[in-house]
């Protein structure tokens, strides 16, 4: 065992501090990380405010990391000391079941092993996240990170990325499509910036009329405020796919409107209270309403290997440890662009 630095939520109405914990000794599979980026996902709020209920205090955050190998187990072969890894939102699963089998451990049907907030296999030792210098975690569940990316703007990728990757891919958007994103943050802009290298027609829906110039930026070719009733009208009936990553109470039928007969769409976003949805917003025009979970461990590396390729990073505004407070706050109040990435040196200090 290894004492380590690390920021924990002790309660759910209290600002996350400093806190130590212990990671284990590298086992024979083993791989140890010193945390370079650790990225803030609006889950994190979620959790250590415990608002989807079920936080296990002390809870230490972060699913998007970023690290160099300091350490591998003997029996070791996919990573190597020195090389730069990246750990995303679960760090292992039960590896035999039908879904582990078919690459999708985050279905796990004995239930995975997330990266904070959770049980590994044993089902008894709690897990401790990224707001940490270090991390100890089975080599299968470590991907390989791009040469020519940088690293800071990598560590979102691990979930907002692949959580918006996997199902663009699984409804198999393609040279255009119509596809529209709600909400323009972590997860949103990450939607954007794929969609739109996969060759859809990107539509942002946005609550919020200053971020149009950056929708533009990111690649969306066309923005449309959801405040405006007149906009949702004009719109029925356009888009193949909308994915939705929005946090919060949120009116799903008003974005089924807008979808076109066999359209999907698809929740990422986990608001604690879900809206009610109306059956004839899904029987007029066939229209799905689905969810998706992040993403599996070949699919993740997949989504690393097309944003290598695209030269696709999130967007990100770094920050000190000790700013975690101040981050979350502009988080909930939609002030983020995109993705805060805390810089895990300033822990060491
Ligand atoms: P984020 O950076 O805070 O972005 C959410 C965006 O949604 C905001 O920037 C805002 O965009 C919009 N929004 C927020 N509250 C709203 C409200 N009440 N009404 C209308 N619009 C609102 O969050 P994130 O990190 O992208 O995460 C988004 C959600 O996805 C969270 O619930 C998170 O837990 C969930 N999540 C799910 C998965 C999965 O596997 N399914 C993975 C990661 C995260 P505008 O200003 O543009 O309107
Ligand atoms: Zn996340």
């Amino acid at each position: 065992m290894t004492l380590v630095k690390a920021y924990a939520a002790q309660q759910a109405d209290l600002p996350l501090g400093p806190f130590d914990l212990e990671r284990r000794t590298p086992g024979p599979k083993d791989v140890e990380i010193e945390i370079l980026y650790s990225g803030v996902c609006h889950s994190d709020i979620h959790t250590a405010r415990n608002e989807w209920g079920g936080t296990k205090y002390p809870v230490v955050p972060g699913h998007e990391i970023v690290g160099k190998v300091s350490a591998v187990g003997p029996e070791v072969t996919k990573h190597q000391i020195g090389d730069i890894v990246g750990v995303g939102v679960f760090v292992d699963s039960c590896g035999h079941c039908t879904n582990c089998s078919e690459d999708l451990e985050q279905y796990c049907e004995n239930g995975h092993s997330q990266t904070y907030n959770s049980f590994l296999q044993d089902k008894k030792t709690i897990t401790y996240g990224g707001y940490s210098t270090h991390i100890v975690v089975t080599e299968k569940f470590v991907l390989k990170v791009p040469k020519n990316l940088p690293l800071e703007g990598v560590a979102p990728l691990l979930c907002a990325g692949i959580t918006t990757y996997s199902p663009l891919r699984h409804w198999k958007v393609k040279k255009g499509d119509k596809v529209a994103v709600v909400g323009l943050g972590g997860l949103g802009h990450m939607a954007v910036k794929l969609a739109s290298a996969m060759g859809a027609e990107v539509t942002m829906l946005s609550r919020s009329p200053e971020k149009a110039k950056d929708a533009g930026r990111l690649g969306a070719h066309h923005f449309e405020l959801t405040t405006n009733p007149e906009n949702m009208k004009k719109m029925a009936g356009s888009f193949h796919l909308i994915i939705n990553t929005v946090s919060g109470q949120n009116d799903y039928n008003a974005y089924l409107a807008l979808l076109k007969t066999d359209g999907v769409m698809v929740l990422l976003g986990a608001p604690p209270e879900m809206e009610k949805v109306s059956a004839g917003s899904l029987i007029r025009g066939r229209k799905s309403l689905v969810g998706s979970l992040v993403g599996g461990i070949k699919e993740t590396q997949e989504m690393l290997d097309f944003c290598a390729e695209h030269g696709i990073v999130s967007d990100v505004e770094v920050i000190q440890m000790d700013q975690i407070n101040e981050a979350y706050e502009r988080t909930i109040s939609g002030d983020v662009h995109y993705r805060f990435v805390i810089d895990m040196a300033s822990l060491k200090k």
